[in-house]
């Protein structure tokens, strides 16, 4: 496939760039099997000449959510594969049974941090995570919430519980970053954007730099009078700094408000949904830092479909170079799980 062959040269060189520590998990002949039949899928996505997507960002919900619904829209719109974090149970046991029963589908992955069990006992809960990871079963882990406003529609319902806050430089930040370093497997963060929570990642991000950290939701601001430091600018200083941190483009459409500041939150975009000059520049700068990722939960689940095709795909990987495309909608993922650049 002659249209892609330069992007994946280069990604090849990009991630060579990095001297990442060998996993503690051995490539063991069942995650070798695994990744195959992602690259199966991926492939076959290619040879369409479409661009796939691996979604690192979803919460699976036994009793809510529709798998079939989800499997038929990742077909349509060519989602390879999604990385389910499971809520509301005591391990992550149904996100490897998913990846059982569709290999091709799922991407095994510990525990979402967005329930109780994550924020009232964030210790137990990495001991389930850490023992997890040493089955070796587990390429991905789950969104933490260190610092979560309530989510629009949680605002909307008056859920003030789900304002949640774990301190990120604390033992149990200390705990998951260093897990991430030992096992090199990425974990994704929740933390709003504030001038006053800034150096508590900084001093993380420094005491961890083998740690693969996904900020998810790049420039999603909530409250603009908390924040007067992150920028792009300010985003391309971290990412010079940290060689292991990475972003998701998790975020709300162009125009949307989030109610309880009143403010336009998806800073990346215009309000025509053009990508702010600065932020596409940063994106096509750092083309290895970027993902994008839909943050399914099952109350959004009919919303999916059209949030892929329009925000994912048309706001954001079709405004991008092709060699940038490829890395944001599965380059960068894949190096990510699988320790490998794509090939
Ligand atoms: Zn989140």
């Amino acid at each position: 496939m002659h249209f892609n062959r330069r992007a994946l040269l280069t990604m090849a060189t990009a991630s060579l760039a990095y001297p990442w520590p060998a996993r503690a998990i051995p490539n063991s002949p069942s995650r070798a099997k695994s990744i195959a039949a992602w690259r199966r899928r991926i492939e076959s996505i290619l040879g369409k000449r479409r661009v796939p997507i691996i979604d690192l960002q979803a919460t699976y919900s036994a009793k809510q959510t529709n798998l079939s619904k989800v499997m038929a829209y990742m077909d349509e719109l060519d989602v390879a594969q999604t990385a389910f974090a499971v809520a509301g149970e005591q391990d992550g046991a149904l996100s490897v049974e998913l990846h059982r029963k569709y290999p091709e589908y799922f991407i095994p992955t510990t525990s979402s941090g967005e329930f109780p069990r994550w924020w009232n006992s964030p210790d137990a809960f990495l001991d389930v995570s850490r023992a997890e990871l040493q089955t070796g079963d587990f390429f991905a882990m789950g969104e933490h919430e260190f610092r979560h406003y309530p989510s629009p529609e949680q605002a909307a319902a008056g859920r003030l519980d789900r304002d949640i806050t774990v301190p990120i430089d604390s033992p149990i930040g200390d705990k998951l970053f260093a897990m991430s370093a030992e096992f090199q497997v990425p974990f994704q963060i929740h933390y709003e954007i504030e001038d006053a929570l800034l150096p508590a990642l900084e001093a993380m991000l420094e005491r961890h730099p083998k740690a693969l950290t996904i900020w998810c939701h790049l420039g999603l601001v909530r409250y603009p009078n908390r924040n007067t430091r992150y920028s792009p600018a300010y985003v391309r200083s971290l990412i010079e700094r940290f060689p292991g941190l990475h972003f998701d483009l998790a975020v709300s459409g162009p125009k949307s408000v989030y109610t309880p500041s009143g403010a336009r939150d998806a800073t990346i975009f215009e309000p025509n949904g053009k990508i702010v000059d600065a932020w596409l520049a940063l994106l096509e700068q750092h083309p290895d830092r970027f993902m994008v990722a839909t943050d399914y939960r099952p109350p959004v689940e009919n919303s999916m479909p059209s949030y892929i095709a329009n925000l994912q795909r048309k706001f954001i990987l079709d405004t991008l170079s092709e060699r940038t495309r490829h890395l944001v909608a599965y380059g960068n993922a894949w190096r990510l799980i699988t320790g490998s650049a794509w090939s």
